[in-house]
């Protein structure tokens, strides 16, 4: 485990992009309609341990890192960080994990990434763009933006993402090995999270651009989080896209995850 002490302090913030998206626009207005949720008196604020995090005292929502500007992300990120926050941010495209990654790079020598996703998103472009949502883990693998990089549900890999996870030592648990392979996962340094919402299954999250089926249901991917024990240097949840939720149930789902990952940010030491 690293010796080095973690900010106490908790941020919730938003970004409002999806320029990047490779299929449909919608993940854009993703932070309003999770936020709506998770103040909504349809529910309370504690998580399933008995935590309340959005009274807790380190805890602040901040407000969106960046409206349009992709890599401004980066910035506004980069000045939370240095303000002695650690940052879950809500909405926009897969995308946007590159920026992030970038401005937690400088302040973080020693961490894992736990991806929740149906795609690798480790394309070297995807029609041309670099920046795609379905690319954002090879420029972070490139850039060494991280020490580790474990996927969980995917069920998309083609030969060349194949080829891109085996270059960059990319660890896969495939949704089809899920059962047998999810037991022996185990984290021991300090760890990110990205979770795309198209990982679970659209049964359980059809708000999503991607239905992708097949998935994590929410109990394993609550599961999986209560699993984690060490240190929660920051979090992001993506591809959340309202157009395709209706009766809001993967907002619901979207709001229930950002308290449980909050309660991890602020009670793993
Ligand atoms: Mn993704
Ligand atoms: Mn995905």
């Amino acid at each position: 485990m690293s010796s080095m002490n973690f900010p106490e302090l908790v941020s919730l913030g938003s970004v409002a992009f999806d320029a990047h998206s490779s299929f449909m626009t919608g993940p854009a207005l993703a932070p309003s309609r999770i936020l709506e949720c998770l103040y909504s008196d349809s529910s309370n604020y504690w998580t399933e341990r008995g935590f309340n995090p959005l009274e807790d005292k380190c805890f602040s929502n901040d407000g969106p890192l960046s409206y349009s500007d992709y890599l401004g992300i980066q910035k506004v990120a980069q000045q939370r960080i240095q303000q002695g926050k650690r940052l879950l941010t809500l909405g926009g495209d897969h995308s946007i994990s590159y920026p992030l990654m970038r401005a937690h790079r400088e302040f973080y020598p020693d961490f894992a990434i736990l991806q929740i996703d149906a795609h690798g998103d480790l394309y070297d472009n995807f029609m041309g763009n670099p920046h795609s949502h379905a690319c954002p883990f090879a420029r972070i693998m490139e850039e060494g933006l991280c020490d580790r990089l474990v996927q969980v549900g995917i069920r998309t890999l083609n030969p060349h993402q194949r080829q891109q996870a085996d270059k960059f030592g990319v660890e896969q648990i495939e949704m089809r090995h899920f059962s047998k392979k999810i037991r022996d996962l185990h984290f021991n340094r300090p760890l990110y999270i990205s979770l795309d919402m198209d990982g679970i299954d659209p049964a359980f999250a059809p708000g999503v651009s991607h239905h992708e089926p097949g998935g994590l249901n929410v109990r394993e991917v609550l599961d999986l989080l209560h699993s984690l024990d060490v240190p929660i240097v920051g979090a992001d949840i993506v591809e959340y896209n309202p157009h395709r939720d209706p009766v809001g149930i993967t907002a619901a789902l979207a709001a229930k995850l950002t308290k449980e990952i909050l309660e991890l940010m602020l009670e793993n030491s």
